[in-house]
């Protein structure tokens, strides 16, 4: 017999149906036992008869998170026993046959209650148990409709789903990169993407036009508020655009995935206003306002644009950086050289609630443009050769004017989840110190692993991984003061 979700079973009064799954919780009445039957789909009350000894003997070994598949007949319950809390509660299903599939130890903590309150750690640890309660359960299925929604909706609009490389070569986004060692080249090494940035502007490059992925960034930050060393992006990148065409674009799409995927939630403002960086930081000091009318109402959205950010910000040291990054093109082309602090960037950041939901930019598509960029920021033409001499090529060959943009998968499945962190919506996420704590990562490797990628780790006196260099351990050791 063909095994169905609970969630189908209350179309079926009077037909017998095959479930599987697990136990939710049970009840022992003496003479019957109830059982609460959990699929990924719901949850469905299973009586036990205590006429069948067969049956009476699985009822009484089950225990919570036991592993079923029970055949049996759908009843209707009698209107008093009407469980109204449930989808399924206006039936039971009456077991004729049950067969225990696995066992179960007794879990860290209740699945069969919201996992919130319980230690952060013990829920990462024992991940597997946490995804099975409802709440985690919820949030893995709508951060799902969302992916399936914009994947969709961009494939009805022409858009290509591309995958670039993991192991590839740095691109500035202001993040530190993860490198991985290569052992088929001695000493050098890979650089795990911080976005698909360049690969993405070389897809325009090779006329693809309009491209998306979900992508996966790796960015090697210190611990700051909510982040996670690896995120999530619906990368996107159209040729042929202006930064209207694709404020309007990703606007139009916003709006009809959150009235597909999140329909009780409120847009507080159609179209997103649009408000100027330095505006923005005048009126709300930031360059992220939450815009919410009702900061307590958990439906209210508010989407807004920042435009017209600087292109260029000095760092504490007094270096010129990019303020998003260096492939981002310009509105004041000509004060480049003369007083590039006064030019402004194509770039755009869509803000959700307080929240960088999305950052974009139109990029540079002329070499000699992208030239002089690099070469404010103080890059020498050996580095710009080394570094970004494949794009600045690349742009010789016809490339087209583009732009793009990448919002956070994660961030928005947190808010429109109404989360307070986007762990919740990850469905193996890290710790605030970039530890997976069920898989146990980062950990050694062996001797045998660091000899073929041709790495040594310095140890101290002590035998443990050093955080000096060699020659300041030994000036250490002599006494002396080390820089
Ligand atoms: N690559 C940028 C980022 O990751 C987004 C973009 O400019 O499209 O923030």
């Amino acid at each position: 017999m063909q095994r169905i979700w609970i969630s189908e079973i209350t179309g079926k009064v009077g037909q017998e149906v095959a479930l599987c799954g697990w136990v939710n919780g049970r009840r022992d009445m003496g003479k019957l036992v109830f059982i609460d039957l959990r699929d990924r789909s719901g949850i469905v009350q299973v009586v036990f008869p205590s006429g069948n000894q067969e049956l009476a003997k699985v009822a009484g070994d089950l225990r919570p998170e036991f592993v079923v598949s029970v055949r049996g007949k759908v009843n209707a319950r009698p209107p008093k026993q009407v469980n109204p809390n449930l989808p399924t509660g206006t039936v039971e299903v009456e077991a004729l046959e049950a067969v225990i599939l696995n066992q179960a130890k007794t879990p860290p903590f209740e699945i069969d209650k919201d996992t919130a309150g319980v230690s952060e750690e013990t829920r990462l640890a024992y991940r597997y148990l946490d995804l099975r309660s409802e709440r985690m359960r919820k949030n893995l299925e709508l951060r799902h409709r969302m992916i399936k929604f914009f994947r969709d909706w961009l494939s009805e609009r022409g858009f290509l789903e591309i995958e670039t490389p993991m192991l590839t070569k740095g691109t500035p986004e202001g993040a530190r990169e993860f490198i991985v060692p290569s052992r088929l080249h001695p000493g050098k090494f890979y650089v795990l993407p911080q976005s698909p940035q360049q690969f993405k502007q070389l897809l325009m490059v090779a006329g693809v036009e309009r491209y998306f992925q979900i992508a996966r960034a790796l960015r090697d930050e210190d611990q700051r508020g909510d982040r996670q060393p690896e995120h999530t992006q619906l990368d996107m990148e159209m040729s042929f655009v202006d930064q209207n065409d694709v404020l309007e674009l990703v606007e139009e799409m916003m709006m009809a995935m959150v009235k597909a995927v999140a329909p009780e939630k409120k847009i507080n403002a159609i179209p997103f206003p649009r408000i100027p960086y330095d505006q923005a930081m005048k009126k709300y000091k930031s360059d992220k306002p939450d815009l919410r009318r009702n900061p307590g109402d958990p439906d209210e959205l508010a989407f807004a644009w920042i435009v017209d950010f600087p292109m260029f910000e000095k760092g504490d040291d007094g270096k010129i950086n990019a303020m998003h990054h260096p492939f981002t093109s310009v509105h004041e082309e000509d004060l480049l050289d003369s007083d590039p602090l006064r030019v402004h960037a194509k770039q755009y950041d869509l803000v959700l609630n307080g929240y960088e939901l999305a950052s974009g930019s139109i990029r540079i598509h002329r070499r000699d443009l992208q030239n002089k960029v690099f070469k404010v920021l103080g890059l020498s033409d050996e580095e710009i050769e080394r570094r970004f001499g494949h794009m600045l090529r690349a742009f010789e060959y016809g490339a087209p004017p583009h732009g793009g943009i990448a919002p956070g998968i994660d961030r928005l499945a947190m808010l429109l989840a109404g989360e307070p962190n986007i762990r919740e919506v990850i469905a193996f996420p890290k710790t605030g110190d970039a530890r997976d704590l069920l898989m146990g990562a980062p950990s050694e490797v062996s001797a045998s692993q660091l000899r073929e990628v041709h790495i040594q780790i310095i140890k101290d006196k002590k035998g443990n991984p050093s955080t000096c260099l060699p020659d300041r351990q030994a000036r250490l050791r002599a006494g002396k003061r080390g820089n």
